[in-house]
């Protein structure tokens, strides 16, 4: 088959244009293992005629009211949301999740953002200082020409969750989603003149993270940059942003906790423990890959867990009833296997799942692993410590809080935490004293976009949620005269 009639473009300075140096690579439908578009290998000249259409577009851009981003950002919204099902199909295909997830969660919140964003650029204010002798105000001015870096995880969601603080701030962007899934970062791109974005103001480059991205992080025109993916890779951005004192946001990866005490509410915990293991095939910075039981509920929790668990309907994420679908590429795939297979020579033992699903027909060769659980690994062991993102989870007991929180103090990160308790007192202990820059109490991924949301240690650096990334997003200046 040809890929040629489907080639994805780049999207710059208002126009959707080949690569310059013409050169593509594939992009691999997950649940099939096959070839279905072309994407741009961008290089270096891509990105200056995107720093050049940009820095162009910044001074009409800055002076625009508000109100007008505001408007076409809602626009852009209503664009998307008016090919829900288009992009929800986009999405299944060129990531590998269910349908009925990316209908429920991606593409919504893909156009809730610009909303959530559209209110910020009207609503967003500096403070006011008032003294004996002096009187000052602060203005939030847009940095100028900025860039965003995806994952292919939330792919929508989280290409528009960096965007759209960035546009409403009146900065002119150029965004690059991750590589393995760019089909819906193109399909927006394409309807960003129709919402009524000025050319140069929003620019998408197409490519591999180690050439287009490395030549974003060192562009000395890009004056900040919002990254989300890999901790390797943040720090590799971050040490490359250096030099030139760019501003950086980094949200990085997970290990986090799911702490369940004797006293929780237990059908509710065993389907929240659940959910937050296997959500998006465990493909989520915030999932829950340890989980932390007391022992006193252990062995009752495990089996209620284990009767969920063999529930989980896997298959073609076509399929409406399809509830865990393909990990996003093979290359993926093999690393969570290899994980699975040192969990056993780390002395694991497999209570479900453990290998590649193979099913019939359209999805034979697609990357499908079997949601897996592990018991008896030790908590400092690699399984216990390092970032798996993938559907697997290891259940561990404890008798104590004290005995709880170090073990899920001691990874090297601190993203997010669950933990189920009806004792609010305790909870709020484990609150304060959990490493992690987002604790949930009772229940997982109950998300209100205004809240600060990032993590502690090698999970990131800087918080997202509105208020937080139009802080990233803007300079203060401060402006005093005396009284
Ligand atoms: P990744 O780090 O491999 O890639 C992320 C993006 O960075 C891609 O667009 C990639 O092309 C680009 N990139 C890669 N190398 C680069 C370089 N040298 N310079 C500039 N850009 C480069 O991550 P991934 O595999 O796409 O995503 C999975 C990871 O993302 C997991 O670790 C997960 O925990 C993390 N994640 C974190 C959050 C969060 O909010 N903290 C959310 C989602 C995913």
């Amino acid at each position: 088959m040809s890929l040629d009639n489907n080639k994805i473009l780049n999207f710059i300075g208002g126009e959707l244009v080949e690569p310059i140096n013409g050169d593509y690579f594939e992009n691999i439908e997950p649940a099939t293992g096959k070839a279905y578009a072309l994407i741009p290998d961008s290089d270096e000249q891509d990105l200056e005629h995107a720093v050049t259409a940009a820095k162009q577009a910044f001074p009409g851009w800055r002076d625009t009211a508000p109100e007008k981003r505001a408007q076409i950002m809602i626009k852009l919204a209503e664009l998307i949301e008016a090919r829900m099902d288009e992009f929800v199909a986009a999405e299944s295909r060129d990531n590998g999740k269910p349908q009925s997830l990316a209908a429920a969660i991606d593409i919504p919140r893909g156009a809730a953002n610009f909303r959530a964003f559209a209110r910020m650029a009207a609503d967003f204010g500096g403070e006011r200082f008032e003294k004996d002798s002096s009187s000052s105000y602060v203005l939030r001015t847009p940095i100028g020409v900025v860039s965003t870096i995806s994952p292919w995880n939330l792919p929508l969601l989280l290409f528009t969750w960096k965007m759209a603080p960035a546009l409403a701030a009146g900065n002119c962007v150029i965004a690059k989603p991750s590589e393995v899934t760019p089909m819906t970062a193109y399909m927006l791109s394409a309807l960003a003149n129709e919402a009524g974005f000025p050319p140069g103001v929003l620019n998408v480059v197409h490519g591999m993270g180690a050439k287009i991205g490395a030549a974003i992080t060192n562009h000395p025109d890009i004056s900040a940059i919002s990254f989300t993916g890999g901790t390797a890779t943040g720090l590799a951005i971050y040490q490359a942003a250096a030099p030139h004192l760019k501003k950086v946001s980094l949200e990085l990866g997970g290990k986090n906790p799911t702490v369940v005490f004797d006293d929780a509410d237990f059908d509710a915990a065993v389907t929240g423990a659940k959910t937050a293991a296997f959500a998006n095939q465990g493909q989520i910075c915030l999932c829950g890959s340890r989980l932390f039981v007391h022992q006193d509920i252990y062995d009752r929790f495990k089996q209620s867990l284990l009767e969920q668990v063999a529930e989980i309907k896997i298959g073609d994420p076509q399929q409406a009833d399809t509830q865990h679908g393909a990990t996003v590429s093979e290359a993926h795939m093999e690393k969570v296997l290899a994980y699975i297979e040192l969990a056993k020579q780390e002395g694991g033992k497999l209570l479900a799942g453990g290998q590649r699903r193979m099913l019939q027909g359209r999805c034979q060769d697609g990357y499908f692993i079997e949601p897996t659980v592990f018991e008896n690994l030790p908590s400092g062991c690699r399984t216990n410590q390092e970032e798996i993102f993938g559907p697997v989870v290891s259940l561990i007991p404890f008798s104590s809080e004290q005995e709880v929180l170090e073990m899920a103090n001691s990874t090297p990160y601190g993203l997010a935490a669950s933990v189920w308790t009806q004792d609010q007192d305790r909870a709020a202990r484990m609150a304060e004293q959990i490493d992690s820059g987002i604790v949930w109490i009772n229940c997982w991924n109950l998300r209100d976009l205004d809240t600060p949301f990032g993590g502690m240690k090698k999970s990131g650096l800087g918080r997202e949620g509105t208020w937080d990334a139009m802080h990233f997003f803007t300079q203060q200046k401060t402006v005093t005269s005396p009284k």
